[in-house]
């Protein structure tokens, strides 16, 4: 949900942490020891990457093998986890963000 973090103070999306009751962006969640949670995919106590579509907390890892995060990549069709996009927002995934795209980048 969009709304103002009550660390940072900037207008993001932002989640309510139910152990602190504050409603603080990703980016202060992160650096936060305190909100640290349960992973929901691997059960470890770590920094919340992302919440699902239940709500629950999952880890950076878990977070990209989420398969509700994936997309299908531009560069080889397949269902991935999106590493980045290309300036339309198309969704790349890293294997094809490797070799294509930033040998593009270097022939500039
Ligand atoms: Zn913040
Ligand atoms: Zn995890
Ligand atoms: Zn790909």
């Amino acid at each position: 949900m969009k709304g103002i973090c009550e660390v940072c103070g900037k207008t993001k999306t932002v989640h309510k942490n139910q152990k602190t009751g504050k409603t603080v962006c990703g980016v202060c969640c992160r650096k936060d020891p305190e909100t640290h949670q349960k992973c929901f995919g691997c059960k470890e106590k770590k920094p919340v990457a992302a919440y699902n579509d239940s709500g629950e907390p999952l880890c950076k890892k878990c977070y990209h093998r989420d398969p509700t995060l994936y997309e299908k990549c531009f560069g080889c069709g397949n269902d991935k986890p999106v590493h980045t996009r290309d300036k339309i927002g198309r969704p790349i995934c890293h294997t094809c963000y490797q070799p294509r795209w930033r040998a593009q980048k270097s022939a500039v």
